[in-house]
């Protein structure tokens, strides 16, 4: 594998605590803050459209970022029709293609800065590493496919993805479902069509044909929905809910051919043990780095902590009052560390759940919301274990049980049945129970004595298990292989 392909660097980071370079960032992004964008779809020929629809800024509802156009039906049928396989081109033209493209996607960092902020309500720590993923993910799988020998396209893969990561998550299915050979026919999320439709015109000018990678902005439930219905499709790469996930599988099954490939990476409801040999400094800025950062917008998040009842009261303590110095507001100010959740639906939906623990009693802090944009503020609610919560809550909510030690085997084998895998912290000193408990968790990702948020493609693949996904890592060595086929296999067929 080339998981630890020698000469493979990570895109360069940008640390905004150094003023020079804060400056620079925010130089670059500035001539962006007011631009008016417009979403399309970008097919193999022209487009019909419905009626455009504005994209307004989570924060701010007087920052119209711009407008799209949603694809009609028969724009889909226009895509499918014309879809072609990136067959004409070599797997080494291919690859230097991509890379042309995160050489695009790192000149125009200023331009993606902007708008996933004013897009997404990204915060500035939030939009660096997002920009840098994207770039990762298209040099990564793009050097992969030049060491893969007798791999060839399965086809044409329709790509779906979520508004939680518009830009990186959106690139590393688009490319590697292309730098394998595939024809591809992009679908974004309907909160961030902007984002995706800038990321394929970069695409495009790198020198992938307009017939090979096609755009479909739109709903999941008419455009994704019939994207995924389509017979002639040959795998869907998904990033989103659990429910979606399933919703397309049953699709893939009922129409798709029966070779159809789905990858699908989904929610989960996270959890971290702190035992009493934990050190706490340590563990109070990962747990709240990871239940708060992105304002609990990703997968990966902790939603539920559970710590050892000995340490309980002064940890707890000492936990509000780091949360207490969070920054929560704009969005695009560097100083801030939380900023809005991604609509005013989603708004309402997890505040109703802090409302519910209030009203029982549960709900053990909040910090103060801002009075203007979609916030939810950071808040912490007692629960009793893994069985209390019954669904992904994706907000900046924290659920916190206490355990004693003799209980260890018990909590993992409550998080394990509650169906979903996908990631698990630790966070102790001793090393027999680090082993103890990664033998026996089911997850893709375990992280201990760290946060458990965030991924490197390629050294640290990302992806979950059972509920939480079907199995190739993002940003790992499996995950373009999945989207090929053997050649003698497909010699024989
Ligand atoms: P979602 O509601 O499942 O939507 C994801 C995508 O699917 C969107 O583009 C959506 O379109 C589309 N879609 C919806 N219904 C569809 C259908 N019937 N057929 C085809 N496409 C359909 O998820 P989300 O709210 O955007 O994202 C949050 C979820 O993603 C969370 O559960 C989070 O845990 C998960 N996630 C997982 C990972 C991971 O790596 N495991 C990473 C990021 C996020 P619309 O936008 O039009 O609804």
């Amino acid at each position: 594998s080339d998981l630890f392909q020698p000469g493979r660097m990570n895109s360069q980071g940008w640390d905004l605590k150094i003023e020079r370079i804060q400056a620079k960032f925010d130089e670059s992004r500035t001539a962006f803050k007011e631009t008016k964008f417009t979403a399309t779809p970008l097919l193999c020929s022209d487009f019909i459209g419905e009626k455009p629809l504005d994209v307004i800024s989570p924060y701010d509802a007087n920052d119209i970022v711009g407008s799209v156009i949603p694809a009609s039906l028969k724009d889909v049928e226009t895509a499918l029709d014309g879809a072609i396989p990136w067959s004409e081109a070599s797997a080494e033209e291919r690859a230097k293609i991509l890379i042309h493209a995160a050489d695009l996607y790192e000149k125009n960092h200023g331009l993606f800065f902007a708008v996933l902020t004013r897009e997404a309500g990204k915060t500035a720590l939030d939009a660096v590493g997002e920009v840098r993923e994207a770039v990762d993910f298209l040099r990564y799988y793009a050097n992969q496919i030049q060491h893969l020998q007798n791999k060839e396209a399965r086809g044409i893969y329709v790509c779906v993805s979520p508004w939680n990561f518009p830009l990186a998550i959106f690139t590393g299915q688009v490319c590697a479902a292309l730098a394998a050979g595939n024809g591809v026919i992009a679908k974004p999320a309907e909160q961030t069509p902007l984002l995706a439709f800038l990321a394929v015109q970069l695409l495009h000018e790198a020198g992938v044909p307009r017939s090979v990678l096609q755009f479909v902005p739109g709903e999941g439930a008419t455009v994704g929905s019939a994207l995924v219905s389509a017979p002639n499709i040959n795998g869907v790469c998904f990033t989103g809910s659990t429910q979606t996930a399933m919703s397309i599988n049953r699709s893939l099954a009922k129409y798709a051919n029966p070779s159809a490939n789905l990858i699908a990476e989904t929610g989960g409801i996270n959890a971290m043990i702190v035992d009493s040999t934990a050190l706490p400094e340590q563990a109070i800025r990962d747990i709240v780095n990871a239940s708060f950062q992105s304002a609990g917008q990703r997968c990966s998040a902790l939603r539920l902590l559970y710590l050892q009842e000995d340490i309980a009261e002064n940890f707890i303590k000492m936990l509000f009052g780091a949360m207490d110095e969070l920054e929560i507001g704009d969005p695009w100010s560097v100083e801030t560390d939380i900023g809005p959740v991604i609509t005013n639906k989603a708004k309402i939906d997890i505040q109703c759940h802090i409302d519910l623990a209030k009203k029982d009693g549960r709900l053990l802090k909040q910090l103060k919301t801002p009075s203007q944009g979609h916030f939810v503020s950071p808040s912490v609610i007692k629960v009793n274990g893994i069985r209390d919560l019954q669904v992904e809550i994706f907000g900046p909510v924290l659920h916190i049980a206490t355990f004693k030690a003799s209980q260890i085997d018990q909590i993992v084998d409550d998080v394990n049945a509650s169906g979903y895998g996908l990631t698990f912290g630790l966070h102790t000193r001793i090393n027999d129970r680090v082993k103890q408990i990664s033998n026996k968790i089911e997850v893709g990702n375990f992280y201990v004595n760290r946060n458990q948020i965030g991924a490197a493609v390629g050294s640290q693949p990302f992806g979950g298990e059972k509920l939480s996904g079907t199995g190739p890592k993002a940003g790992g060595p499996q995950y373009v292989p999945r989207l090929t086929v053997d050649h003698a296999d497909k010699q024989a067929a």
